[in-house]
């Protein structure tokens, strides 16, 4: 299956917005092994909408909007579509409840009415976290367009929750996907250890550089979930195998929370000392649920007199390596 991305809005030209709409969005394809051929950008302006989308739609059989879907004037990629795709605006009904319900007893505005109108034949997507819900639009047999809502707050919840179960159905098929996530390690040694895992086109092996943390994602995809999930585990054990201990897990949220369970499991407690992280490594532990069975309390002793009066590093020391050394991080 191949894929286009169209995103919509003047402020993503300007450079006002970063396009964090089509990463997030890329990533799913990926992840669900659909090709993604090409991301435009237009802004607030129909005619180059449609010219975009007659253009997405030569080449590609699912193509993803995002934006455009609100209550103002300049929100106009759901009745571009409609024209496009000669698929007219009706009323949703279930789309118009939900909007009904997200305003109470506060009056809604035609425009906001206007949300509930989604183009014929489509099939809608909820809208947890706001008002305009998305949609797929059939555009021929096997082909589609998808609009999704601009805010990141509102389109990643609906790609979880609606679009990648929706482009799974399509593809016939159901993928298992596993993160392994290691820390330690970059992306150029992780290469030479699992460079030849990546050639794989089933289950798929791809590396991603994160905040100081690297992750392997490995994709299988299968005709139900218990054969995906076959697929995929030798592969995720070779990964770990091959990585070895800079591996931390797999599927799990973050080190920091493997950290408070292992720390749980074990009965152990953690007090932390800062300097220049200011709290940093505090708050990541802190923000995990069931910190405080293992968190004591943390310092942040920023000046050299702290580090001395409360951490009891020796001055001589501080003075010999200077505050940011191994020596000092040690004692
Ligand atoms: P709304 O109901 O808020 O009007 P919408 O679907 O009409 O939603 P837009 O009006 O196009 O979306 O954009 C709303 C806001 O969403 C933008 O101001 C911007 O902050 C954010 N946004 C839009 N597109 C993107 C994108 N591609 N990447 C990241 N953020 C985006």
């Amino acid at each position: 299956m191949r894929a286009e991305i169209i995103s919509v809005g003047t402020e993503l030209l300007l450079g006002h917005t970063v396009n964090t709409d089509a990463a997030h969005v890329g990533r799913a394809l990926s992840a669900l092994g659909v090709d993604l051929l090409q991301v435009h950008t237009v802004g607030d302006n129909a005619g180059r909408l449609e010219a975009a989308l007659r253009e997405a739609l030569n080449c590609a059989d699912v193509v993803i909007t995002t934006g455009g879907l609100g209550p103002t004037d300049d929100d106009m990629t759901k009745e571009t579509v409609a024209r496009v795709l000669d698929a007219p605006l009706e009323e949703h009904e279930d789309s118009l409840r939900r909007l009904r319900e997200y305003f109470g007893s506060r009056p809604i505005g035609a425009n906001q009415l206007k949300q509930a109108w989604l183009p014929r034949g489509s099939t809608a997507f909820p809208n947890n976290a706001g008002t305009a819900p998305g949609c797929a639009v059939p555009a021929k047999p096997g082909q589609w367009v998808i609009l999704l809502p601009g805010p990141p707050s509102e389109l990643l919840p609906m790609l979880e929750d609606s679009v990648m179960p929706f482009l799974q159905h399509m593809g016939g098929s159901v993928i298992a996907s596993f993160m392994v996530r290691t820390f330690g390690i970059g992306e150029g040694t992780a290469a030479l250890r699992i460079g030849d895992l990546t050639e794989g086109a089933n289950p798929t092996v791809a590396p991603y550089a994160g905040d100081a943390e690297m992750f392997v994602r490995v994709t299988a995809k299968a005709e139900n979930a218990a054969a995906a999930k076959e697929l995929a585990t030798p592969v995720v054990e070779a990964v770990r195998e091959r990585l070895g201990d800079v591996v931390y897990g797999v599927n799990v949220s973050g080190l920091e929370s493997v950290v408070v369970e292992e720390l749980r499991k074990r009965g152990q407690s953690l007090a932390t000392a800062e300097s220049c992280t200011g709290g940093l490594l505090a708050k990541r532990i802190t923000d995990q649920p069931g910190a405080s069975e293992v968190f004591g309390y943390g310092l942040i002793t920023y000046a050299n007199e702290a580090k001395t009066r409360l951490l009891g590093v020796p001055q001589g020391m501080l003075a010999r390596y200077g505050a940011v050394s191994p020596q000092v991080a040690r004692k």
